[in-house]
């Protein structure tokens, strides 16, 4: 019994060597389940009717159900997807001109405790498995081209250009931390950069961490993908407060990591910092040195989070004005600085707004027809 629709590619190959079978089912598997999209084993036409059997028989995956799909203003897309225990998890489409990002979620509810997160509120249920994770990919690829087919979609805009429907782009920054489900994260993380699955660029696969250094220094040997590391802060004793991990790793440790991940790329890549803007916490200029002090030599981009409020989080957003003059003073000093559009916040899908709760349960939504247009 097996995810087979979790597993990647070298899984597969001993699965079907295991079944005395050729390895080079695996490829033909992950290209009918991720490329075109089937999960019906019974029609895998270039499979022989025993092994299809075969299949049917070992897979012990379900596909999440969708629970509701919400559609924001500016084709912002929320997914509240039902897991086979009820669970709910949350997954968001942010479609630009000629790109889309997909954030999807590694855990029900998050470990961490961070303490301007939403997803913190909510404690920790469990670690998604590999294939729930794919599936909030797979899901929201076949939603996207039933949704991009009406006319509400067609009518939208952003910068005045229609608006892509097509998931370029991953990041690991729904619900969750995925460097504390690295067992069930690699393998989806690979399927993205499959050719033969999703073909996503290794830069546009990003995991975010709130900084569990020993996996940061060893994500190199386990896959390609790009990294973040939402920082906050370049001063321990604050971020002590707002990523309490910190206590655990702190900014000196992260660093060393950092330079880990960096060193085993051959200083080929960047690290993202993201860093949230919390009014009167972290927003002054004693942040602003500390942060130049601390990134002055790393290859790091940096992205300013104007801070998405949520009921009972403590904080405010840093004013835009602040927010501008941080960026300006990063930016004189060399350091690529961009400020975070907020989007999706008016149905509850920006950064840190993501808690999986589902309201009304009694209105079940499922199929194209049940889609709100906000
Ligand atoms: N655990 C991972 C991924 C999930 S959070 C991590 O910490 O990176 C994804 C990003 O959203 C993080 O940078 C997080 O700090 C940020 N975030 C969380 N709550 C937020 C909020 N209320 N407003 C804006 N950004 C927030």
């Amino acid at each position: 019994m097996i995810d087979l629709f979790g597993a990647d590619r070298p899984t597969l190959e001993n699965y079907f060597l295991e079944l005395e079978d050729k390895p080079f089912r695996a490829v033909q598997l992950v290209k009918w389940i991720h490329q075109r999209g089937e999960y019906d084993f019974a029609k895998m036409s270039d499979f022989p009717k025993t092994l299809r059997t075969q299949l049917s028989n070992d897979e012990i995956f379900q596909l999440p159900q969708i629970e509701k799909v919400v559609i924001d203003y500016d084709g912002v897309v929320k997914w509240l997807f039902r897991l086979h225990d009820d669970n709910i998890i949350e997954t968001v489409f942010i479609p630009e001109n000629n790109r889309g990002t997909l954030c999807i979620s590694s855990q029900v509810g998050c470990y961490l405790d961070c303490r301007f997160c939403a997803t913190a509120l909510q404690g920790f249920n469990r670690n998604l498995a590999s294939a729930e994770i794919i599936a909030q990919v797979w899901l929201a690829r076949q939603q996207l081209s039933e949704i991009s087919a009406t006319e509400e979609w067609k009518n939208k805009r952003w910068n005045d250009l229609p608006l892509s429907s097509k998931v370029t782009n991953v990041v690991l920054m729904g619900m969750g931390e995925p460097l504390l489900n690295v067992k069930q994260v690699m393998p989806a993380v690979r399927l993205m950069l499959d050719d033969n699955a999703y073909g996503l660029s290794k830069r546009k696969v990003t995991i975010s961490t709130a900084g569990i250094a020993p996996m940061m220094s060893s994500l190199p040997q386990e896959c390609e993908a790009s990294l973040a590391l939402s920082l906050h802060s370049a001063i321990d004793s604050v971020r002590d407060i707002l990523v309490p991990l910190n206590k655990k790793y702190d900014i000196k440790t992260l660093m060393s990591a950092c330079w880990d991940y960096i060193k085993a790329h051959n200083h080929r890549r960047h690290i993202l910092f993201e860093y949230v803007m919390l009014k009167g916490v972290n927003d002054d200029d004693k942040h602003v040195r500390a942060l130049i002090r601390l990134l002055g030599d790393f290859p790091a981009k940096i992205n300013l989070i104007p801070f998405n409020p949520y009921p009972k989080l403590p904080y405010q957003c840093s004013s835009m004005k602040t927010i501008h003059r941080f960026q300006d003073q990063l930016k004189k000093r060399d350091i690529n600085t961009t400020i975070r559009k907020t989007r999706g916040n008016q149905i509850q899908a920006a950064c840190g707004q993501l808690s999986g709760e589902v309201q009304d349960r009694t209105n079940r939504l499922t199929r194209l027809k049940t889609i709100e247009f906000a």
